[in-house]
């Protein structure tokens, strides 16, 4: 259902307000009108006016004025603490990069603007007086449902290679058909992805990874996955010939990638989990088999992440999933409370949840089982942390100094006995009690001595 009347939040109309009493067309544009048409909260609101950059900034005098690209024409007015991003209505000139315009020229055309947008979905404005300016037809697109270029789509992505990745982006975020041009050049003008910033590559791989359907995208638009990714390309099609699967590797990892949270390094870790696997297979009467893989997809993972320029943050813990993500669970709480000891209780958090996306992109006979188990351990880990469970030296009942009050030296010995108490607690042999814990170190000092 599309909404034809759009509230922009009261600072949006207050800037739209301003231009127009200035003299100037001023429209909302762009991803809020197309967010706020499909009935979805717009995350930020941008606007675009005839007014050139030095007339928008006499506009918002008094008004913080940030100015973001003035020689692109945008400007960032904040408004009760909202920030707007204001640009003025501009035609691209030739992009030699396959980049960026080598120039931009003003225009007082606001159809001209529109034209320079990626999609049609995304080539729309509206103003709450002159209503929607819809030129490409982007609110039928929206109800269909399809992305498509505005213009040729060959063209468009020879303009902007990223706008490939772009296209796969809005296609899995929105759940969206890709138009059959549109899919074609996708293909054909793959390689133009090489021109493009690994950060900005990042951006969109990892909001597509996030995407509903990421899996139905990833697989109708493999050929673009490994154009930037070409150490995943071995995945594809290879045969795991193990009961355990019903599915290649490449069709396992993208149900796996869908059955995880939509969270960067969760879906990031289900992409990469397996990529080891094509290089460690052998075959035994039983099957095939990955002896090793979580090592080597942890090497895969790592060249992949730094050659995105991912964040250290990121990268460590998609590396730590990765390598960890074959853990056999036993059921036990004494496994998990060691997992969280080495690892902490955000990424066996993770990790378990890794291990239930895993297991949901498995064989179909054994899924209902393995889930419940999954489920169980995850329902496990959540009442370790609401009884706030000790599992660190820094929650342990008892201190160095205590144990110094009883006459052991200082140094190595009282980490050995503190090391020993945690297990105890951990393995639930004895009460995070002081008084219990004391107790048993003088009963042990008594045994010794
Ligand atoms: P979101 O912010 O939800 O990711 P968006 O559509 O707002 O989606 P932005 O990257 O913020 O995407 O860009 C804002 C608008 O600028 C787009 O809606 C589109 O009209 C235009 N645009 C952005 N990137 C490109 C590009 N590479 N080529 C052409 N137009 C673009
Ligand atoms: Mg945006």
């Amino acid at each position: 259902m599309t909404k034809l009347q759009i509230t922009p939040p009261a600072p949006v109309q207050r800037a739209l307000d301003l231009l127009n009493a200035a003299g100037f067309e001023a429209y909302i544009v762009g991803g809020c009108v197309r967010d706020a048409l499909r009935g979805a909260e717009p995350h930020d609101w941008d606007c675009t006016t005839a007014a050139k950059p030095d007339a928008i900034c006499a506009c918002f005098r008094g008004f913080h004025v940030i100015e973001t690209g003035l020689q692109h024409g945008t400007v960032t007015v904040v408004i009760d603490k909202m920030p707007i991003e204001i640009t003025t209505y501009r035609i691209d000139g030739v992009y030699a990069d396959h980049r960026r315009p080598d120039s931009v020229t003003f225009t007082d055309s606001l159809t001209e603007d529109l034209a320079r947008r990626d999609f049609t979905v995304n080539a729309m404005a509206y103003h709450p007086e002159n209503g929607l300016i819809d030129p490409f037809g982007g609110a039928e697109d929206l109800k269909r449902g399809v992305i498509a270029c505005v213009g040729k789509a060959e063209d468009r992505f020879e303009e902007d290679g990223l706008r490939i990745l772009r296209a796969m982006r809005f296609a899995a975020v929105l759940d969206f058909e890709i138009a059959e041009e549109t899919a074609r050049a996708i293909h054909t003008k793959r390689t133009l992805l090489h021109h493009i910033s690994a950060e900005r590559i990042d951006t969109e791989l990892t909001k597509l990874l996030c995407g509903a359907a990421a899996e139905r995208v990833l697989t109708a638009f493999s050929d673009v996955l490994f154009t930037v990714l070409p150490e995943l390309q071995p995945m594809y099609g290879f045969d795991q010939k193990n009961p355990y699967h019903d599915y290649d590797v490449y069709t396992h990892t993208l149900k796996a990638v869908s059955a995880a949270p939509p969270e960067p390094v969760l879906r990031w870790a289900a992409l990469l989990h397996d990529s080891g696997k094509p290089h460690c297979f052998t075959e035994d009467g039983r099957g095939g088999h990955f002896y090793g893989h979580a090592a080597i997809s942890k090497e895969i993972a790592r060249s992949a992440l730094h050659k995105m320029k991912c964040d250290r943050k990121r990268l460590d813990r998609v590396l730590l999933l990765t390598e960890l993500h074959d853990t056999v669970w036993n059921g036990t709480e004494k496994q998990l409370k060691r997992t969280v000891q080495k690892i902490g209780f955000e990424a066996a958090y993770q990790l378990l949840q890794l291990h239930k996306a895993d297991v949901a992109a498995q064989a179909a006979r054994f899924r209902a089982e393995r889930l419940a188990e999954s489920d169980e351990l995850l329902a496990m880990l959540d009442a370790l942390r609401e009884a706030d469970a000790c599992m660190s030296l820094k929650k342990l009942a008892v201190t160095g100094g205590d144990l110094l009050a009883l006459g052991i030296p200082q140094g190595r010995e009282i980490g050995q006995w503190l090391r020993l108490l945690l297990e105890q607690v951990m393995d639930g042999a004895l009460p995070n009690e002081q008084e219990a814990l004391l107790q048993y170190v003088r009963q042990r000092i008594g045994e010794k001595g």
